[in-house]
């Protein structure tokens, strides 16, 4: 364990941070979703590092969610562009 890994609530800081994208996906099961929130209740470096990831997240989902701005025409110039380019 590194000298600022704490283990809280019977999961380390490690073990959190590999669980956390489980977490956020809603894909841990309950008894672990309890043993984070209690861990990151009690330590405030993952308590830091979960916000921070929680926000990357929700930017990333904006990200995916925000409409296709390459309209259909564009796609058509650059498919003709490659057949063109690869015969
Ligand atoms: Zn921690």
């Amino acid at each position: 364990m590194r000298p600022d890994e704490r283990e809280v609530a019977g999961l380390t800081c490690a073990q959190v941070m590999h669980a956390l994208s489980d977490y956020a996906e809603g894909d841990a099961p309950a008894e672990l979703r309890a043993q984070i929130e209690a861990h990151v209740a009690g330590c405030r470096q993952c308590e830091q590092f979960g916000a921070a990831f929680a926000a990357l997240l929700a930017g990333m989902r904006r990200q995916l969610a925000a409409p296709d701005v390459v309209d259909d025409d564009v796609v058509a110039r650059v498919r003709r562009a490659l057949i063109a380019s690869a015969s």
